[in-house]
């Protein structure tokens, strides 16, 4: 039973009798870059509403939920499922009892373990998400700590393998907010003057659009209970090596946002400064691949003295045209969201093109992306990743669910020397060069060190997590 949810969280509680259900609507549609198949919301005392699709597609039963059931507090989450099917049942907040409301952003591997140690007190339904069944241990925890919630967090991080981010909502109207203590996925608090309310968002931009500022990030194994305008913080865990997801840099948080003290648009645009200092390479123009790589190409272009220009367009008009294609779960819908990326002919025609994208994972929207370019006339393509090669999966919150679906594990053999992965990984998806970053080079354009980060899906190196991952389990449980 292994259901992975990397997604967005937001959470809001007023001191005043203001209704904060607004201000997490729109914190979610900030936040639909993290989790775009499905939403949901909460307040103290109501089974929370769940939906399918965007945020932006419901807006209409978000303004009747808002106006039929104003709260001063209530929690938020959207989703991007990784291995659990994409149906209401595991769309978050979900409820615990009649106790409190859970959503989560993370991974947790050990649920087996968890269910077994429940088995005399709850019947656990086989469909339950990691989410839920961490929660029938909360409601464990918390009736045999006497409702201290600080004392369920002590007692539960020891017995939890994988990253999380939690968001609890009490049917007192309390809201806990906890992050596991490697810090692998981002949350942080705000202030919200209209409302006279404190925010939690998984990033500063969903504070920044609805006008709060940001207090400070959670710290790794901090837990925070929010009630009438007081915020109490409590360390559940020491945290021994702090491991923030590089991959979040890279390509997955949204570039305005600044994650633990970093600004994701700087650290992108010094990934492209790191690459053109990697890679001389001679050519007519950089384009980015759209979105996340646009920073990185400036930056690239900055240092290399090559023109920046725009030659791929997203058609945003077409369904799929602008959403994400590497959290989409189902191929077809990757490659659909890929076939409307468009070249721009008079951009490419006849050039060299470095072409900037912020990582290679599977290789198929390189793939597609590399083939259209050349149909457009480009006469050489030189293809450079923000990230070092992805050769493991990651079992901390992002889609990386099996080594073999991996191009850079497929075409290695073995080998680690980066000029050979470099040279199959070009054959392999079509293009006339593919440069990685290093790790070194990734550690530098993020602005932290190596031994704060998080790279097991380069590296294979998992020590930042509790236990080594269960690769074949993984492999059984995959979508695909
Ligand atoms: S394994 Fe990779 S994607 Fe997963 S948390 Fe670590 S850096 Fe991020």
């Amino acid at each position: 039973m292994l259901i992975k949810e990397e997604c967005g969280l937001a959470a809001a509680s007023s001191q005043s009798e203001a209704n904060v259900l607004p201000l997490v609507v729109n914190m979610l549609r900030a936040l639909q870059h993290r989790g775009q198949e499905a939403w949901g919301l909460a307040v103290p005392g109501k089974e929370p509403w769940r939906m399918l699709g965007l945020v932006s597609e419901g807006l209409g039963k978000a303004a009747a939920i808002c106006a039929r059931s104003p709260s001063p507090y209530a929690i938020g989450h959207t989703r991007y499922s990784t291995v659990g099917r994409t149906v209401l049942e595991n769309v978050q907040p979900m409820m615990v009892g009649r106790e409190f409301a859970i959503a989560h952003n993370g991974t947790i591997s050990n649920t087996e373990e968890i269910v077994n140690k429940l088995s005399s007190y709850y019947a656990i339904p086989a469909w339950a998400s990691d989410t839920l069944i961490v929660g029938y241990m909360m409601h464990y925890l918390l009736s045999k700590f006497n409702g201290d919630w600080f004392k369920v967090f002590e007692e539960l991080s020891p017995q939890l393998n994988g990253a999380y981010c939690f968001i609890i909502l009490t049917k007192a109207g309390e809201v806990y907010v906890a992050r596991d203590e490697a810090g692998f996925r981002p949350l942080c608090l705000g202030w919200h003057d209209d409302a006279s309310s404190y925010v939690v968002a998984s990033e500063s931009c969903a504070l920044s659009v609805v006008g709060a500022h940001l207090i400070r990030d959670v710290k790794p194994g901090e837990v925070l209970r929010i009630k009438d305008g007081v915020v109490e913080s409590h360390i559940f865990a020491e945290s021994g090596r702090v491991a923030h997801c590089a991959f979040e840099y890279t390509y997955f948080a949204n570039p305005s946002s600044t994650l633990d003290g970093v600004s994701v648009y700087e650290a992108r645009k010094r990934l492209g400064q790191e690459l053109a200092k990697l890679y001389k390479i001679e050519a007519d123009v950089v384009i980015p691949v759209p979105d996340s790589a646009r920073p990185a190409a400036l930056g690239f272009s900055q240092v290399s003295g090559i023109p920046l220009e725009e030659g791929l367009m997203k058609d945003r008009y077409s369904k799929k045209g602008g959403l994400r294609s590497f959290i989409e779960p189902a191929l077809k819908d990757r490659l659909e969201i890929n076939r409307w990326v468009l070249p721009v002919e008079q951009t490419v025609r006849g050039k060299k093109v470095v072409l900037i994208d912020d990582s290679i994972v599977r290789g198929t929207s390189s793939k597609t992306i590399i083939k259209a370019l050349r149909k457009a006339g480009a006469k050489s393509i030189f293809l450079l990743s923000t990230y070092p090669p992805i050769r493991y999966p990651c079992y901390a919150g992002i889609d990386f669910p099996t080594k073999e679906e991996l191009v850079a594990h497929k075409i290695e053999g073995g080998v680690v020397d980066l000029e050979e992965v470099n040279k199959r990984v070009a054959e392999e998806i079509g293009a006339d060069f593919v440069g990685y970053n290093t790790l070194e080079g990734l550690s530098r354009g993020i602005g932290k060190q190596i031994s704060e980060l998080c790279t097991s899906c380069h590296t294979g190196d998992y020590s930042c997590l509790k236990k080594a991952p269960q690769y074949t389990q993984r492999m059984k449980k995959g979508r695909w």
